[in-house]
Formats: C-alpha cells, structure tokens, sequence
C-alpha cells in the first residue's frame, strides 16, 4: 500500500514518528497513565519520573538545565509564549521587538497580534542569500527594545541564521533573544549558553517526534527571563504553561531529540551528500536556480526556483511521484507566492515556480534519483509544450 503512495520529500512540514519513538510512547498510554501532578499515590510518581527523566535528555541537548524546560503543544505555542509572555511581563521597560520578514507565520502573527494593542515591531529584510545583516539588527536596536527574535532555521529556504553573532550582540545590549528552532532543534548543533540565546522553541514532529508537543526553553539566570503565562489554571509548569502534562507526548519528544542528537553527525553528512545529488542532476537543466545561501543551510533542505514553467502545472506533474511543497501558499483558495521566496527579491512569477524538497532519515539514493529524473521530464515537457499540460504528463504516468 505504501508503494502506490509518492516518494516523501516534505520532511520541513512533518516528519513520520520513528518506531523507536513510538515503542518509547506506547507504555505511558495505558499501563503508565498516571497524572504526573498527583503526587499522592504511585501512578503519579511513575508520569512524574517519566516527565522529569524527559525534562533532563532535552535540556542536555541544548546545554540548558532541566528547569529551564517549559513543555508546551508545539512551537506555534512556544513562540506565542515567548513573544506575548516577554511583551506583557517587560512592558514598562519598552514596548518594540524585532524580527524578520522571513519568519514562519507563528513569530510574525504573535507580533502583528502585539502591534494591534500598541507595540511597535521591525521587520528586518533578509539578503538575497536568506541570511539577515548583522549591521541592520544592531541599527534597528532601540533603548526600549524588548526582544529580538530570528529563527534558527528556515522552515522554506533552509538557511541557518548566525545566532551566536545574534546572541552576542544582543547580550551587549541587554535585549532579550529568542529563536525558533522548530526545524534546527537536534539537526544542528544548538548549545543555550555559547549561543547567549534565552528564550527557544522546540517540536517534536519535525525530527521524527510525535504532532502535538514542543517546549520553549527560559533562561533562569544570567539573566532569569520573565514571562507572563498565556494559559491559565492549574499552574503546571512552574506557572507558566497551565495543563495537565501529556505524558507519551513529552516522552516521544524526548526520544526524538535524544535519537536525532545521537545520530547527528553521521546523519547530516548522509543528507547532504543526498541534497548534493539531487541539486547536481537538477542542475542539468537551464534556468534552475537554488534558494538560500549555499552552504549555511540544512542539510536536508533544497528550494530551488524554476524559469520559465508555470509553478502550478509543475507541482501537479510532480503529484505522482513526489511528494513535495510548493512556493506558494494555498492558505485561502487562491495561492499567493511565499513571503520567503519574495523577500529574496523573486518576481511572483519565479517564486510560484519554486519547490521545496525535504529530504529525511528515510529517504535514499534511488528514490532521490527517480524524484530527479521526474522533476527534469516534467520541466522539459513543460516547456516544450507550453503551459498547463500537466494533466497529459499525469495521463502518461
Ligand atoms: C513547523 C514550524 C512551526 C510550528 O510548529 P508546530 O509544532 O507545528 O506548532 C513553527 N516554526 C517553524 C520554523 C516551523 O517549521
């Protein structure tokens, strides 16, 4: 059944649970069920024993201490916590907080949310190649600058930003740092103190964890970061993230990091000799061009954009054999070209026709091999008969 299904190349969108991850999870479902805050009795101690051995593996993966751990549903709520909890707890110190334009929409909606009640925010550009200069965050930098946050990966393009240039900088200025790494988290090497980062997002299902559960890491000392909680109730997670604590979630994450920071090494050189592959063959044909610095990136990320195809009948002759994600958006039922791609500097029409391949721990030469040599028929085809014959390509196939 699994065969008749495309080759899985979105690995930037999720990731499938590794079954050492799910063996992991299964005995806190039924046997182990216990809720980690009733401290009374011995199901309890068990969930509690779990949560705290979870708190401790992915707090040495980022150099943090297990305290600093704040679980959460995911990096959507990490960053709403991070950006809204810094804004409300630090107001009558400033109210302006920067970002950049290339953010995934769970940092810039929570920023665009802070500018309806009153907050002043800066979009920083990117350069052409992804990455932001250095020399325009630290001009953007006010006295009343609250919070800078830059992703650590970019969830489109790939490109790794400079966050220890980002951390220092920001330390010398007294302004706090937050990153996203929902995509970098155990796939680069990420360490809170080298880095002076004191506020970042975490998910387990873009390494192989389950949907559903992240954290966000606080700073405790040097300095001891202060939030203002976004949920309200039973005052789990030290007050700062209300909810009865799901067990099997925060063990698979756990699994997840622990697994991924293990293999880290042999695995990133293993998918970027993979990404080299893919981008040598794509390279045969004319007008292809790669997104995102070169080498500063992912390793398993590719974007690249495509001249003279059309984005829309490309992705649909794809459809068969791969299953990729495009450079547009189909948020509404009109698809706008990403926000990424345009703050490149890419015409609409170049970053329509733009796919991004993910590539993952499941992935090998071969099926690498077939995605390339569909993506060149289809271009080929495509221009040689003009636009929007997509269609007969699927016919064919
Ligand atoms: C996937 C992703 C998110 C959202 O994470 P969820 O856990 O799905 O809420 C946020 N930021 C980036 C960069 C992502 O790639």
């Amino acid at each position: 059944m699994l065969d008749h299904r495309p080759i899985y190349l979105d690995c930037q969108a999720t990731t499938p649970v590794d079954e050492r991850v799910l063996a992991a999870m299964l005995p806190y479902f039924s046997q182990h069920f216990g809720n980690s805050g009733s401290m009374g009795h011995a199901y309890g101690w068990e969930a509690e024993a779990a949560v705290k051995q979870a708190r401790c593996t992915l707090a040495a993966a980022i150099h943090a201490s297990p305290e600093e751990i704040v679980f959460t549903s995911g990096a959507t709520e990490a960053n709403n916590l991070a950006i809204k909890g810094v804004a409300e707890a630090y107001l009558e110190r400033g109210r302006h907080l920067i970002t950049v334009q290339t953010e995934h929409s769970a940092v810039l909606e929570p920023c665009r949310y802070l500018q309806s009640l009153g907050f002043e925010v800066t979009f920083l550009p990117v350069q052409p190649d992804g990455l932001i200069d250095l020399s325009q965050l630290e001009q953007a930098l006010r006295p009343d600058t609250i919070l800078v946050s830059v992703m650590a990966a970019n969830n489109e393009i790939g490109v790794l930003q400079p966050l220890s240039e980002i951390g220092t900088l920001c330390r010398s200025r007294q302004v706090l740092f937050h990153t996203d790494a929902a995509q970098a988290i155990a796939k680069i090497p990420l360490d809170v103190e080298a880095m002076k980062i004191d506020l970042m997002s975490m998910t387990a299902h873009k390494v192989y964890g389950p949907k559903g559960v992240g954290a966000l890491y606080v700073r405790r000392r040097k300095p001891r970061v202060k939030l203002a909680p976004q949920l309200h109730g039973g005052a789990q997670e030290k007050n700062l993230r209300s909810g009865t604590l799901s067990t099997p979630q925060i063990v698979g994450l756990a699994k997840a990091v622990e697994l991924a920071c293990s293999e880290q090494e042999s695995e990133s050189r293993r998918l970027t000799e993979l990404r080299q592959r893919l981008w040598q063959q794509l390279c045969q044909l004319d007008g292809v061009y790669l997104n995102g610095h070169p080498t500063q990136r992912l390793p398993g990320c590719l974007n690249v954009s495509i001249a003279e195809v059309d984005g829309a009948s490309l992705l649909l002759g794809l459809q068969p054999v791969v299953a990729v994600s495009s450079g547009s958006a189909c948020s509404a039922a009109k698809p706008s070209p990403s926000h990424v791609l345009t703050a490149l500097g890419h015409s609409p029409q170049l970053a329509a026709a733009s796919i991004r391949f993910g590539i993952g721990r499941f992935n090998t030469a071969s099926e690498i091999d077939r995605v390339a040599q569909q993506v060149i028929a289809t271009v080929q085809s495509l221009r040689h008969s003009g636009f929007s014959d997509a269609e007969l390509l699927i016919a064919a196939s």
